[in-house]
């Protein structure tokens, strides 16, 4: 069947702003995939007759519920709940809750439809999912929190299941948050099913080096990166926006690997310190104290805070996003490509712009979007089923070997693909097109559901 393959991907995506009104962000990822699939379309006329990229752009399922929870005064507090079931081709759905007072329908499609590409490009049997709430667990304290994690689990506990759907963290889920949620799904159900959810505590089914998998597992990507250009992270200076879970681990592991990360940032401002993020301290505020980052600087002598304002602004080689989606714009990258900026690898989902991708194409600035920079976390996770499924428990020193790989896997296969489809150096197209293929050669196989 010949097909018209320009017009075919506007086709699609028409319906899809026609299907899912308002939802910018779930929008963007699908135009970003799309613009990378007309090549496979063009190789590929079976997908488009059996209509394979339409079905991976519909979610298999979409849950929101009401999570009713009291607060510390004893008023009553209502927040909705989302579990977007989306691709199962490839293993049960996989991917994180985000707990923050952005979530909304749309953001959840959005970071479940990459989710399905990322999880496909770590080679490993998960499917793609996605969750959270609008629920904001800044300032609440713990015990808000449990009763809104055990509010919260009361309803998702019937949709998931270690061959069905395991949830992860995200932003405003770690450790505290999977510990109240796993308690109240083994309370409801009378199962110790430890694969149902990853990033448990470590005396509980956890398992080593989940925490640090996302930020060590970018540091690494881009290690790769810089190594296919001859290049390393050796006297590099390197800034990471974002000061949580996937921030810290990536500032450790760019200074283990010889970069010095001078800035890092949260929702309020930044901070520079020229002599390199003191991780010690950072830690301290970020995780022990559950602070703000300019407490950082209110205890380092070397470092600096600005209220507001953007990371971008500080000179790099190397800037790693790791905050949110949408932080870094266009105007933001022309900075950053003047300041000499070389390399912009993704921790976070989507934090650059369409038109931030852009500018750093035209400025020959190298970019790793984060479907595959930032894969490490979801393909710990798959190794931490693994361990609950053998009731085995990995060192430190063999999980971070088994990421590496997999990273040096995810950019090598990003690569390889992006050449083979004409584009080199292209790692967006390369992801797109390496995932989609993994996925819809599933779908295809499984016949029309
Ligand atoms: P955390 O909640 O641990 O940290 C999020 C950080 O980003 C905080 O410093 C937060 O600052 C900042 N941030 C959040 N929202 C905004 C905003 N609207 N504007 C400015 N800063 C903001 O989340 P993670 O580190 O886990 O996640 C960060 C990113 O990485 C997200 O895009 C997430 O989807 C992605 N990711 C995470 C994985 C993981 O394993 N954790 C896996 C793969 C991707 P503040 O405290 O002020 O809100």
């Amino acid at each position: 069947m010949h097909v018209d393959v320009p017009a075919k991907v506007q086709e699609i995506y028409a319906e899809v702003l026609r299907r899912n009104p308002g939802e910018q962000e779930f929008h963007q990822a699908v135009r970003e995939v799309l613009d990378s699939l007309a090549v496979v379309l063009g190789r590929h006329g079976e997908y488009a007759e059996m209509k394979t990229i339409e079905r991976i752009c519909e979610p298999e399922r979409q849950i929101i519920f009401r999570v009713p929870w009291q607060d510390d005064s004893g008023e009553v507090q209502i927040n909705r709940g989302f579990r977007v079931e989306f691709n199962s081709a490839l293993g049960p759905y996989k991917g994180g809750l985000r707990f923050h007072p952005s979530v909304n329908l749309g953001i959840v499609k959005f970071l479940g439809f990459e989710q399905v590409f990322k999880n496909a490009l770590t080679g490993m049997p998960i499917g793609g999912g996605k969750g959270g709430s609008d629920f904001d667990p800044k300032g609440r304290s713990d015990a808000e929190v449990m009763r809104f994690c055990q509010s919260f689990m009361t309803e998702l506990y019937r949709h998931i299941g270690e061959y069905t759907d395991v949830p992860a963290g995200d932003i405003g889920v770690g450790a505290r948050e999977i510990g109240y949620l796993f308690g109240q799904y083994k309370r409801i159900t009378n199962r110790y099913e430890s694969g149902v959810l990853t990033g448990k505590g470590l005396g509980w089914g956890g398992a080593l080096v989940r925490t640090e998998a996302t930020g060590y597992g970018a540091a690494f990507f881009a290690q790769a990166m810089m190594a296919a250009a001859g290049d390393s992270f050796d006297g590099t200076r390197v800034v990471i926006s974002g000061s949580g879970n996937v921030a810290v681990y990536g500032i450790e592991k760019v200074h283990q690997l010889g970069g010095t990360v001078v800035a890092a940032s949260d929702s309020s401002g930044y901070v520079v310190d020229e002599k390199g993020i003191d991780l010690d301290v950072l830690k301290q505020v970020k995780e022990v104290e559950r602070g703000r980052i300019s407490d950082y600087a209110d205890r380092v002598a070397s470092a600096s805070f600005t209220e507001g304002g953007s990371v971008w602004d500080v000179p790099c080689e190397v800037a790693m996003p790791s905050a949110t989606q949408n932080e870094l714009d266009g105007d933001a990258a022309r900075v950053l490509a003047r300041n000499g900026c070389r390399y912009v690898v993704e921790g976070a989902n989507m934090p650059c712009t369409p038109d931030a991708v852009d500018v750093f194409r035209e400025a020959g600035v190298a970019f790793a979007p984060g479907k595959a920079a930032n894969a490490g976390g979801v393909a710990t996770s798959a190794l931490e089923m693994q361990q609950n499924a053998s009731r085995d428990r990995w060192s430190f020193e063999h999980s971070e070997a088994k990421l590496q790989e997999i990273m040096r896997g995810i950019h090598q296969r990003c690569h390889e693909t992006a050449e083979d489809y004409g584009s080199p150096g292209d790692l967006v197209l390369g992801a797109n097109v390496a995932g989609f293929l993994e996925v819809a050669e599933a779908v295809h196989a499984h016949g029309l559901i």
